[in-house]
């Protein structure tokens, strides 16, 4: 799995030498995140190459008969265009880090001055809108290739521990406007002794901790959270320094609070659909197993993060909007704009998951939506055809969302660190070519 042997070591120290693979790993996934830096210094190179044509390839394309032929060329095109992007980047990296900005608050905050105007490219310029999500911290050069693919657009890197009680450090390429965004009311608190009362009466006076790391998609064991129980009760009152260092190193990599007198114990997945602003109960029930709750909430989007950057929308489109909506998850993207008071008038959802895609039938039926919901279930089956015919009957997609999957980049469910080019990763492509895709037939038929 690509670990170093002391990384292994210590994930066997930590969790015990009866563990499975799965647990080690999630276990080293959990230490490199903690170990992460706070957004300063890390950086990653621009490449300085020309940016590449970043315009649709078919604005000329006006014959319908002569698609399939140009949509044929178009691959071939992509997976060039695709390679030579990895290849001048990966020479281009080790010189000139673009480092993450610090605070990471992107154009700006609610009530806070922020950036209101920029320009962008021509090429990037809807319909439809869209916006696309990623972990900030991928590895050197994804961001340039990304933000290369979307029209040359900068990321927007955002961490949602502005927003709510737990980091989550994100990008976000959108072509949005900026002006008169708005939050989603009430602001959720942004420390944990509000949002987990509970935990304050057991809190100790040396963990100084009043922010959650960012939500993950695994959870510290039993086993640890009773040795940290067992090291504590051998320690003093307060216990040792050694002995706090342990516990609060823990604390951190695991999200852990405080339960009772010693006891500390993971979020419970309420709290974690709570923290980053679902509604009560949205992943439980209906056959789903903790195990996946957690992991389908470690994957989403933060609601009240997205839902800032999206409220533009309302006022443009007062009669409701038509989401595509890709890599759906649990349905952050939807969650957010039906929060905002924006209609839903057709919803083409794609995701993998058929546990997730539950998830948002269950939510579209408990909210009432009175548009329609597509669910399909592969992005890489979804082709002009498809498009095409959807883009007929519902007149077109205002917003193209989706954040495609980090396996390959970052995260507690990293498989691998393949980057960009990683068998789950690689999907980003397939946002950008379902993207141009519908920017390509959208304005054929305007
Ligand atoms: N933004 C989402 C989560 C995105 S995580 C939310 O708010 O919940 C990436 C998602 O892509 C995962 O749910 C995963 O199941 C899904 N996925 C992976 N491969 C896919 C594919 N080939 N087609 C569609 N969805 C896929």
């Amino acid at each position: 799995m690509g670990f170093s042997p002391e990384e292994a070591a210590a994930a066997i120290d930590r969790c015990g030498v009866d563990s499975s693979v799965l647990e080690l790993a999630d276990s080293i996934h959990a230490a490199q995140m903690a170990e992460e830096p706070d957004g300063t210094g890390w950086g990653y190179s621009r490449p300085r190459f020309e940016a590449a044509e970043g315009s649709s390839y078919c604005s000329a394309r006006k014959k319908r008969r002569l698609m399939e032929e140009k949509r044929r060329l178009k691959r071939s095109c992509l997976s060039q265009r695709r390679g030579d992007y990895v290849k001048r980047s990966s020479m281009d990296f080790e010189d000139a880090p673009m480092v993450i900005p610090k605070p990471m608050i992107g154009f700006g905050l609610p009530y806070e001055k922020c950036i209101t105007r920029r320009t962008l490219p021509e090429a990037a310029i809807g319909p439809p809108y869209f916006y696309y999500e990623n972990v900030a911290l991928a590895p050197k050069g994804v961001w340039d290739t990304i933000s290369r693919f979307l029209y040359d657009i900068e990321p927007e890197f955002v961490d949602s521990k502005h927003f709510c009680a737990a980091a989550r450090k994100r990008a976000y390429i959108h072509n949005l406007p900026l002006e008169n965004r708005f939050p989603l009311l009430p602001i959720p608190a942004k420390t944990i002794q509000e949002v987990l009362p509970v935990t304050k009466r057991w809190w100790p006076k040396w963990d100084h901790r009043t922010q959650l790391n960012c939500l993950q998609t695994c959870i510290a064991s039993a086993k640890l959270t009773d040795r940290i129980r067992m090291a504590l009760e051998n320690s003093s009152d307060p216990p040792t320094p050694r002995v706090q260092e342990y516990v609060l190193a823990e604390c951190r990599k695991w999200n852990l609070v405080w339960v009772g007198h010693h006891k500390l114990a993971p979020l419970e997945p309420d709290e974690v659909e709570m923290l980053l602003g679902f509604p009560n109960n949205h992943t439980r029930g209906g056959g789903i197993s903790r195990t996946d709750r957690y992991k389908s909430l470690g994957n989403s989007f933060q609601v009240d993060t997205v839902a800032y950057h999206l409220s533009v929308l309302k006022r443009m489109f007062p009669n409701g909007i038509n989401l595509l909506s890709l890599f759906s998850g649990i349905g952050g993207a939807e969650v957010a704009i039906q929060k905002l008071g924006i209609n839903l008038n057709l919803v083409v959802s794609v995701e993998k998951s058929k546990i997730n895609r539950n998830i948002v039938r269950s939510w579209w039926e408990e909210t009432r939506q009175k548009g329609d919901l597509i669910d399909l279930d592969d992005v890489q089956q979804l082709n002009g055809d498809r498009l095409e015919s959807l883009i007929k009957r519902y007149g077109g997609f205002d917003l193209v969302i989706g954040g495609s999957p980090c396996n390959n980049l970052a995260g507690s469910n990293r498989h691998t660190r393949d980057g960009l080019e990683g068998q789950h990763s690689s999907l980003f492509y397939d946002y950008f070519r379902i993207l141009d895709l519908v920017k390509c037939i959208m304005g054929q038929s305007s």
